[in-house]
Formats: structure tokens, C-alpha cells, sequence
């Protein structure tokens, strides 16, 4: 099925042979605040695919935690506010094992440090701000739903930067209804089609350099719990010999508590799964320890397999990619999705200057900086805190008390969690 946001007839755009300037492969939050912002600053037509539908994502229990920094660039685009619990503290341990650190809202003048949203209630409000920024660029915007891109070529043989080159897409179209075609062509792609889609990720490292991957054989539980002693305001991320607890503050379906966000190795994980919702909330109290009293498991647990996957480019011509498509990260510190929707700004800035692989090259270099530094943090605190023996989890203690210690550490270390590199 392909629809328009705004009342344009179909037939006024897209449907013709002419190439679209940009074609944006995916609608998960980072495709959607994308279009949303190249809508805003750019003249560019855009198409944007999805193999789902709005209704499916809007369906997406997970819960993800938002930086300050990306409310603020949510704002611009007129997506916010979301439905959301406020972090204003963050508590960061290693289980059993002294030394601690603390994040106050106050000491960086910020109403909160970050918010729990569903993924599914960010999505909608994504898709609202969409439509609205639709309406005051009439003819600028095509959606195509349950359609899903097979391939993306450019032509290698023809100049890239000539003005008239354009990428060819494929796709399969699972809707009955009549819609874009299954092929047709773009002046610049960009992929942002997540994380099940890595073989297109992985073309733009022309086969030269491998992809940083990692598995961390660990997967993550995620669930809702509530508990007899709650702290409202408070986020809590305690290392285990066995992986990283989150707990956020999160309602979910008007049931205050928080999401947990558990990470063991693949076979512990299983055996947790199958526990009872009782069996399961005795284990997570062992875990996390007293602070906060008995925990309840509320609803169903799911399971996410982690791996570091990241492509060693992010541009090649005319096809860029961001988000997950660019790198899945381990959950850890909740980076993610934050990295991805500052890739999404960055790369809408430098196509301001144009639909051109220049203006794609500019992006790259300004967002190396950025993206290499979430990566480097996100891949090392999982590595490291997975060092087994006595003497290790001491030297972690050690280095989590001087980080609590060492102000100016620790200011800059919450800063780049907040805003990346951006400031
Ligand atoms: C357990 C867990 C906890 C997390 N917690 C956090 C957190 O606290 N904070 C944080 O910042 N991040 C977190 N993340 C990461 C976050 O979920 C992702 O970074 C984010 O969803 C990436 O958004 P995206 O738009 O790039 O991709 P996605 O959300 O995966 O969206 C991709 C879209 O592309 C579509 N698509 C896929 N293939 C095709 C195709 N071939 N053609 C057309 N369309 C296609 C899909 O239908 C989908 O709509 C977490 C992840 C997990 C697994």
C-alpha cells in the first residue's frame, strides 16, 4: 500500500519515472525523524518505505530511555512531548562490591537527565509530527507501507557525483493495494531500516573492511516490575558478574514501576524465562539486592540476543546509513536509539547543501567523533565489567569510586551520554 501523509493526490508525485532526491529505506524512529527534519530544512521530494505498518510499530511494548539531548532534538521536529517517566537521578554499581557513582538532574541544569518511553508511544508521536510537517510541505512527502526494499544498487561504472546519477531500489510490496513500483530510483538512499537488515549495511563497506562486530553472549530479559519500596525520579544500572541491570521508572499501562532491561547469558536467560512471574521476581530480587524492597513481575518477559554490529562506513556514494542500521549497540547505558536519532539530525544538515555524495561525505566526517565514541563506550563497559575474578571486579570498584570522585570526569562522561559530541 502506498499512501500520502498530506491530502496530494498520489499521482502528483512519485509514481513517475522521475527520481526521487531521497529515498529513505525504513520508519522506525530514526527513518521517521529524518523525514521529519529533512521536511523542515531541506526542498528536497522524499519517499519513505516501510515493511510494517504504523499500527505495528505503535504495538512495540520496549522500553527505551531518552537522553535530554535527544528531547531537545525531538523538539525541533515537533515530536515531543512523548509519554514518558523522567530520570532525574541515576544510580551506576557493581552488585556486592563497593564503589558507586551518582547522576543528579541539578548538577547539569537540565529538568531531567533523561525520560523512559515506549518505543510504540514515540513512534505515534513521530508519526503525528510527520503528518503535520506533511501538511505544510504539500507534495514533498510519499509513504509506502508493507513494502520491503530486496536491493539497493548504484550504478559503480557512472561518476557518482554527476549530477544525474541515481540509486535503483527493489522492493517486494505485501499490501494488495496498487502503490510505488517495485523498482524505482533516488538521487541519495538512506538506510534506516534497523538492525534485520545487515547484508545492505554491510554492502557499503564494499567488502574492504569487515564490520566491527562483537558477541557478547549475553541476551536481554526485558519486562515490567513493580516493587513494595519504589524511588520515584531514580534509574538504576547494576553490573553483574553475569551481565548489566537496568531498572527504569516507567508506567506501563498505568501501572507505575519500572522497566528492567536484564542482561545474562543466553542459556541463563532461557532458564529465567521459564520461571514463574514469582520464581522469576525472587531471582531478579537476589540480583539487584534490597534498595528497593520485593519485586512483582507484571506482564510478559521478552528476550533481545546482543551483539556489537557496526558498519565500517556509514557512506558509499549516494547511500548513507544511520541508526540501527548503521550500528546495534549493546543496551548498556541505553545509547542506541539516541546515537541514531543524532545521526538522523547531522545527516539532514549536510544534505541541506545538497542531494550529492559531497554533501553525504560532509556528514560522515563531522559525525565520526560522535559515533565512534558511543561505540567505544557502549562496546567497552560490558567487556569490562565481564571480566570474571576477585581482582578485576576490585579494580572496577576502584575506578567507579574515583569516577564518583573526579568531578570533572564524570561531568564530561554524563555530558556525552546527554548529547554525544554535539556540544
Ligand atoms: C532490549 C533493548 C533495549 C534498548 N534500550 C534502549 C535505550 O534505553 N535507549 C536507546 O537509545 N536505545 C535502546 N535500544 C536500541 C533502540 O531500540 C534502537 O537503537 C532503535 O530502535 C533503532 O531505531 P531505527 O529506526 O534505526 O531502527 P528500528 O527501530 O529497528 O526500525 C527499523 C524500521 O525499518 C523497517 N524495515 C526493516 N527492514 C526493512 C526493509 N527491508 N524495507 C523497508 N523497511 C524495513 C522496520 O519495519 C522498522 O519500522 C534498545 C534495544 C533493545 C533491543
Amino acid at each position: 500500500m502506498t499512501t500520502t501523509v498530506n491530502p496530494t493526490p498520489s499521482h502528483a508525485m512519485g509514481h513517475s519515472a522521475e527520481p526521487y532526491d531521497i529515498a529513505i529505506v525504513g520508519g522506525g524512529p530514526v527513518g521517521l525523524a529524518l523525514a521529519g527534519q529533512l521536511l523542515r530544512t531541506t526542498p528536497w521530494r522524499i519517499v519513505l518505505i516501510d515493511a510494517a505498518t504504523p499500527a505495528r510499530a505503535a504495538r512495540d511494548p520496549r522500553a527505551i530511555a531518552l537522553s535530554h539531548g535527544s528531547r531537545q532534538l525531538l523538539e525541533q521536529i515537533g515530536a515531543w512531548p512523548v509519554p514518558a517517566q523522567p530520570i532525574e537521578h541515576i544510580h551506576v554499581s557493581q552488585r556486592g562490591r563497593f564503589g558507586h557513582v551518582k547522576l543528579h538532574r541539578d548538577d547539569y541544569g537540565v529538568p531531567a537527565l533523561g525520560y523512559v518511553v515506549r518505543y510504540g508511544d514515540l513512534c505515534q508521536t513521530l508519526e503525528r509530527a510527520l503528518a503535520r510537517a506533511a501538511d505544510a510541505a504539500p507534495g514533498r512527502l510519499e509513504r509506502a507501507f508493507e513494502m520491503r526494499i530486496d536491493d539497493i544498487a548504484q550504478d559503480r561504472k557512472a561518476t557518482p557525483s554527476e549530477p544525474a546519477a541515481v540509486v535503483r531500489l527493489t522492493g517486494t510490496s505485501h499490501a494488495d493495494h496498487e502503490g510505488l513500483p517495485a523498482a524505482f530510483a533516488a538521487r541519495i538512499v538512506v538506510q534506516a531500516e534497523g538492525g534485520l537488515f545487515h547484508q545492505q549495511a554491510q554492502r557499503l563497506a564494499h567488502g574492504a573492511e569487515a564490520a566491527r562486530r562483537h558477541d557478547y553472549q549475553q541476551t536481554a530479559i526485558i519486562g515490567h516490575v513493580t516493587c513494595t519500596q519504589p524511588q520515584p525520579g531514580w534509574a538504576w544500572e547494576r553490573f553483574t558478574e553475569e551481565g548489566p541491570l537496568a531498572l527504569l521508572p516507567h508506567d506501563e499501562h498505568g501501572t507505575p514501576g519500572y522497566a528492567l532491561v536484564w542482561c545474562c547469558p543466553p542459556d541463563t536467560a532461557m532458564r529465567r524465562l521459564a520461571l514463574s512471574a514469582a520464581e522469576f521476581a525472587e531471582e531478579l530480587g537476589n540480583a539487584f539486592g534490597t534498595r528497593m524492597g520485593r519485586f512483582t513481575l507484571v506482564g510478559k518477559r521478552h528476550a533481545f540476543p546482543l551483539g556489537l554490529n557496526a558498519a565500517p562506513v556509514t557512506v558509499d556514494g549516494r547511500i548513507a546509513a544511520v541508526g540501527n542500521a548503521a550500528q546495534t549497540l549493546h543496551p548498556v547505558a541505553g545509547q542506541g536509539l539516541n546515537l541514531g536519532l543524532r545521526d538522523a539530525f547531522a545527516l539532514a544538515d549536510s544534505l541541506r547543501a545538497g542531494c550529492t555524495p559531497q554533501a553525504l561525505q560532509a556528514f560522515a566526517s563531522r559525525h565520526r567523533v560522535d559515533r565512534a565514541m558511543t561505540i567505544g563506550v557502549t562496546d567497552l563497559l560490558p567487556r569490562v565489567f565481564g571480566i570474571g575474578g576477585p581482582l578485576a571486579a576490585h579494580a572496577r570498584g576502584a575506578s567507579l569510586a574515583a569516577l564518583a570522585c573526579v568531578a570533572p570526569l564524570k561531568h564530561a562522561l554524563a555530558r556525552h551520554m546527554m548529547y554525544g559530541a554535539r556540544r
